[in-house]
Order: structure tokens, then sequence, then C-alpha cells
């Protein structure tokens, strides 16, 4: 199998209101009409290998249906209040006649969602009409990533630095008279949310994927059983990533800090001009 990336199309269409009020009901706080909402449906991921290398399996795309239902579409993997503007009422696997990478047929994960029909939503839904808002992430815990040609789980070997599976296959690489190996991401636990992508950087719907609390604790473990780690290759580039993630917390707490003082503000304003 040749290793291609193939970009998927993200179809955002709109969905029957009328159709689907009952179901949108179950999850909203009061009875609401057709009229009251605007709701669409959505691609979510698939069943192919993505850029990481990594896919879903038939059996987590079923898992993650389940899972999906009645969680938020939020923008940019951004958590506010104001932010979490629909809500998924429904999702299925859809089968396709394409095949996927993997030459199995290509399954498309599908879900609606609802948002109120409002002024105040009027531009994220023309937005999604004129396709501006059509790239689409998802996030996800999985609990088990799998080799494809052993099904042994990967990790990271810690002596070797390498990426690999417990028969030493690595992602990416062809074995004469076994294949392609790619990761089967197996076992879904929770979805968080889809999210609207605004800058486009992904071609394919991306997933955050947390690396299990095990798997890191036997990686600091061993870092820190190093006297010295200067000299090693990727120290470098494990530097860096510590750099950003600590960066990423420092940004998270700025944003948390302006929320709070713009909800001040807003609160004050509507105290004094808006009794
Ligand atoms: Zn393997």
């Amino acid at each position: 199998m040749a290793k291609v990336l193939k970009s998927l199309t993200l179809a955002v269409k709109s969905a029957d209101a009328q159709a689907d009020i009952a179901l949108i009901n179950q999850f909203s706080k009061r009875e609401l009409t057709p009229e009251e909402v605007y709701c669409f449906s959505v691609v979510m991921c698939d069943n192919d290998i993505d850029r990481d290398l990594e896919r879903f399996t038939n059996k987590t795309l079923d898992k993650l249906a389940e899972l999906f239902v009645g969680k938020t579409v939020i923008r940019d993997h951004y958590w506010s209040a104001d932010q979490q503007m629909c809500r998924i009422y429904a999702c299925e696997v859809q089968k396709t006649t394409d095949q996927n990478q993997a030459g199995e047929p290509l399954r498309r994960l599908v879900g609606k969602a609802y948002m109120l029909n409002t002024e105040e939503t009027k531009s994220t839904i023309d937005a999604i009409e004129g396709g501006i808002l059509k790239e689409v992430s998802v996030g996800c815990r999985i609990s088990k990533k799998t080799c494809s040609l052993c099904g042994t789980s990967f990790r990271m070997n810690w002596s070797s630095w390498e990426y690999e599976c417990e028969n030493h296959h690595k992602k990416g690489e062809t074995y004469p008279g076994e294949g392609y190996c790619y990761v089967n991401l197996e076992d879904p636990t929770d979805a968080y949310e889809l999210s609207f992508v605004a800058v486009p950087a992904q071609r394919n719907a991306g997933v955050i994927k947390s690396v299990t609390d095990h798997e890191v604790d036997d990686a600091f473990d061993t870092l820190l059983s190093c006297p010295d780690l200067s000299e090693h290759p990727k120290f470098q580039e494990l530097l860096k990533l510590m750099q950003r993630s600590t960066m990423s917390a420092e940004d998270r707490a700025a944003r948390k800090k302006i929320l709070s003082e713009s909800e001040k503000i807003i609160k004050n304003y509507e105290r004094k001009y808006q009794k």
C-alpha cells in the first residue's frame, strides 16, 4: 500500500429541523419549534489513515457515535460559555462506496448538530452556510494504540527512543511479507467536543490524542533516572516540547484572566445601564 495523504472533504450540510425537532428537544432546556433552530450535519471523522499514520477502527467509530451524542460543538477547541454554540443531537456511522487506504470500505462518522437561530448566532450560521466554517476536528480520548500488523500496543521505547509496537514494528514502514504498518486507535473512553477550526491548518479532521498517564509516568521515571540528557539526540526536541507546554499553560492562564476581566466589565455595565 502506498503511503498517500488524502485530504478529506468535510461536508457540512443543513439538516431538516422539521423532521428532527423531537430529537433536538431531547437536549433543549425548553420545547423548541423547528423555526427556532438551525441544524446541520457534518462529517466528523472516518476510518482512513491520517497524516499521523493513525486511524480509527470501525469498532472505534461505532463507539464514538454513541459517545458524541449530546456533546457540544465549539470553535478552535476553545472552551468558554459563549463559544459552546451547538449541540450534537444525533450521530451515526455511514458506509460509503469509497475505499480507505487500508483497502477497506470507507466509513464516516456523521454528526447532526443544532443551535438556536437567533440574531447572536446569525454570523455563525452564515459562515456554515457560506462554506467558511467547514473544517472540523474531534476531541476524544483513546485508550489503546495498536499495530496494524501484529495487534500489539504501540508505545515509546525509551531505550531506543523509537515509537514502536512490542514486535518492533514502526509506523510508516513496510515489512516484506507482513505489509505496511500504521496505528489503529482503539477503545475510545470519552468524547469531548467537535470543534470548527477557523484556520485550516489540518487537511484532515484532526484528533486531539492524549497520551495515557501510565506512558507519561514511565517516560518521566526514565528521564529522571538519567544523570545527563544533554548529549542525547532527542534532548533538544524534548526541551522545545517542554517549553511549548509551559507557554501554552501561560497562554491559558492569560486567556482565563482576560475572560474574567471582561465578564466583570460587562456585568458592571449591565448593572449601571441596563436596569
Ligand atoms: Zn507490530
